[in-house]
């Protein structure tokens, strides 16, 4: 059986009818995110969530509503969509943010189940944090009894419960939701459905011709997700490599298009891909590849005369020992845009790759 968890540009009005192409009846789990954005100057519902806790803005849960209102009559959902948010409303703002800010992966998942005739299962009772944060035995047990025997069960990411209230992931944390689930319930198989083509070499709106890595190891993927590669949460790849669950990141918008699986089998391709990262105001690029010594030190060599800055700013380093990591920080982000810096890093191997 197969999980598959969508994130929040799938859970839009327009979008939600591709779960329908995508689901088969080999899918027993589908994780939901809240709904995401629609133009890219949306704010996430995620985040209005987290403004009207903050000051109880009519207008703010006036948005919310009208998205999920949206979401069930463009699709023709039968549920009463002024109901549940009416429902939601009245516990909004009593048991702290994470509370808040979960309600909109429960509506999304209550709505979703509804469209496809599935069973709503409950985050809150399935999985379980404590003071130590995730309680990964508890939580295993808890998705699996919420799952027990139920076809198709829809469940809301990025939260579960503590102590009779709800605690949330860090943000784009429907992610690992998807991975428990798919460990708990001993899924054949993860899907993570989302608006790319997999994992790219390079983001793809930065560098147009990067292109899907089409395989990928467990720690090959661990490590790009630590460093900077957005499309999948830092903390979903190590409950699957403990598992053995193979992963496929796939674009919903077209199923069939590249995609990325992620499982035991290393990529040996010389260049694999080229992330960056923001930590305190300093930028970090990293190249994950498995080119030799010499070809490392032409890479570089071109780089330093390209940037035209000191070599201090570029640290060769080897991280973790599976793979090997060149990063290069952090002043270069004072003379050149940080597109410029990863199109000038990404030709740089590229030209010596190939
Ligand atoms: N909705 C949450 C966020 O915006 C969690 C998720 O989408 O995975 O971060």
């Amino acid at each position: 059986m197969i999980t598959a968890k969508f994130g929040g540009t799938a859970i839009t009005p327009e979008n939600l009818v591709y779960l329908k192409k995508i689901l088969t009846p080999s899918h027993n789990c589908v994780v939901v995110s809240a709904i995401g954005k629609t133009h890219p100057n949306d704010v996430k519902t995620t985040d209005l969530l987290k403004r009207y806790y903050a000051d109880s803005n009519e207008k703010i849960w006036q948005t919310v509503c009208n998205r999920y209102k949206k979401l069930a009559l463009r699709n023709c959902i039968n549920v009463d969509a002024e109901k549940l948010l009416y429902d939601a409303k009245n516990r909004a703002c009593n048991f702290g943010l994470d509370y808040c800010m979960s309600l909109g992966e429960e509506l999304s998942a209550k709505l979703v189940a509804s469209y496809l005739n599935a069973t709503y299962v409950e985050a809150q009772n399935a999985l379980y944090f404590d003071n130590g944060g995730l309680n990964f035995p508890k939580t295993i047990c808890g998705i699996e009894s919420a799952f027990d025997g139920v076809k198709l069960g829809v469940i809301g990411g990025f939260y579960g419960g503590r102590d009779n209230n709800r605690k949330t992931f860090s943000r784009g944390g429907s992610d690992v939701t998807g991975s428990l689930c798919a460990v708990a319930l001993k899924s054949s198989l993860y899907e993570n459905w989302t608006d790319a083509n997999g994992v790219c070499q390079a983001n793809p709106t930065e560098i147009l011709s990067a292109k899907t890595i089409p395989y990928l190891s467990y720690a090959q993927m661990n490590f790009l997700a630590q460093n900077g590669a957005t499309v999948l949460h830092p903390d979903a790849v190590k409950p699957l490599q403990t598992y053995g669950v193979p992963l496929r990141i796939a674009n919903f918008y077209n199923p069939n298009a590249p995609s990325t699986m992620v499982s035991n089998a290393v990529n040996n391709q010389k260049l694999l891909c080229v992330t960056q990262k923001k930590h305190l105001d300093v930028f970090t690029t990293t190249v994950l590849h498995n080119l030799t010594g010499s070809q490392i030190a032409e890479a570089l060599g071109k780089l330093y005369f390209q940037l035209d800055n000191s070599r201090q700013n570029l640290t060769p380093c080897c991280s973790p020992s599976t793979v090997f990591g060149v990063k290069i920080s952090p002043n270069v982000v004072k003379i050149v845009s940080q597109t410029q810096i990863l199109q000038t890093v990404f030709t740089a191997f590229y030209d010596v790759s190939r």
